[in-house]
């Protein structure tokens, strides 16, 4: 990871690049803070979607707490030293709950089982674990289900009332927030405050109750809690597709490794799937499915160079993708923008997920390890 100088306009470029926009970052929290008075919780999962560092600067821009799902990312955040509220909401059941409660990370915690093995690990650190109840309300995922909700509330009280346990909030996420309109949504909302009756209502004194996430914090889908817990927002993915105002933060170039001038009926990479049908250029890229350009997006997807969009022919390989460049016969370490932000007319992430037939989400997250990462932050501290 480096901070280097802004290369856009450098003439050529030795390896692919990833630029993670911190400005953009720290932009879109505090749209979240603009539109919500609830606490915002940024989701750091999956590196942050793939984002890489950026816990400092959501918590700078007004964050109070981090969400991931493992253990292990909760334990890497809090070992790079920010003393803030980390919850961690996906572990199996002999994950290493003793190091969470003397680390204090939050735990999810959704079944009987888990309970019972966070209760042993508190024991054998002698104070204890901080929990968040988190109620399934129509996804059939990771929450408890609504038939055992009762007894997990129960049990929790008696953890609680041992001093084992800590229940400081409930949780639970929505299916269907990105359609603001579907009737899904009312009904996972009033299920959410059952729940949150239900546990009072058995003892329990959650000091947050939190059930938005990016999408339903943008559409109002999820009601008045407080606390947010923002993911794909922080990176500048809408899934509702109704606000303007989020900016992208990934921008990902690439050197052309090699061109050459072909004939009409020349064919293109494996399967011979794709042939000119004029005289003209080719150029090689050296990024493929593993550095995460997907390969369902083969003949669909275009990146930008010299100002133009140009086609990816053929099918996209591991390690390199083929484009048609027309006219242009381009030079070795020329850049090649595969997507950013949209403004200079590159492709976005959202047209990969569109080209790919996935979500925005999918398309961040699996940019390839052999892709070296920048960090670019114009943002200064005060002195
Ligand atoms: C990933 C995740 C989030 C964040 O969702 P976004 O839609 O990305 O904001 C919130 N809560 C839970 C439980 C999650 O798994």
């Amino acid at each position: 990871m480096s901070n280097a100088s802004d290369p856009r306009t450098d003439a050529v470029m030795s390896a692919p690049e990833l630029r993670v926009d911190e400005d953009a970052i720290r932009a879109n929290v505090r749209y979240f803070s603009r539109l919500t008075r609830s606490r915002l919780m940024a989701v750091l999962k999956a590196d942050a979607f793939g984002h890489g560092p950026v816990a400092s600067a959501v918590i700078e821009e007004g964050a109070t707490a981090f969400g991931v799902a493992s253990l292990d990312e909760g334990l890497t955040l809090r070992r790079n030293g920010l003393d803030v509220p980390i919850l961690s909401w996906l572990n199996p059941v002999d994950a290493d709950f003793a190091s969470a409660v003397s680390e204090r990370i939050d735990l999810g915690v959704s079944g009987a089982e888990s309970l019972h093995a966070i209760v042993r690990a508190a024991l054998r650190c002698g104070h204890p674990a901080r929990l968040h109840l988190h109620a399934d309300l129509g996804m059939s995922r990771d929450g408890a289900p609504a038939s055992e909700w009762r007894s997990l509330c129960e049990l929790a009280r008696m953890a609680e009332r041992q001093g084992h346990v800590q229940i400081v909030g409930i949780m639970g996420h929505m299916s269907c927030a990105d359609r603001p309109d579907d009737p899904q949504n009312l009904c996972e909302r009033l299920r959410f405050d059952a729940a949150v009756r239900s546990a009072r209502h058995r003892g329990l004194a959650p000091s947050v109750t939190h059930l938005a996430a990016t999408a339903a914090t943008i559409t109002g889908a999820g009601g008045d809690h407080d606390l947010h817990r923002i993911g794909a927002g922080l990176y500048g993915i809408d899934p509702s597709r109704t606000s303007s105002e989020l900016r992208f933060a990934l921008s990902l170039r690439a050197p052309v490794i090699s061109a050459r001038r072909v004939g009409a009926q020349v064919s293109v990479g494996y399967g011979a799937s794709f042939t000119t049908d004029r005289p003209t250029h080719l150029a090689l890229l050296p990024l493929g499915y593993a550095d995460g350009l997907p390969r369902a997006a083969s003949h669909r997807a275009e990146v930008l160079v010299r100002g133009r969009r140009r086609r990816i022919v053929g099918l996209i390989s591991m390690d390199m993708a083929v484009i048609d460049t027309g006219d242009d016969f381009l030079t070795p370490g020329e850049p090649v923008t595969v997507f950013g932000p949209g403004d200079q007319g590159e492709p976005t992430v959202a047209d990969w997920a569109r080209w790919s037939e996935t979500i925005d989400h999918e398309i961040v997250t699996r940019i390839g390890v052999r892709v070296s990462r920048v960090h670019r932050r114009t943002h200064r501290k005060d002195p």
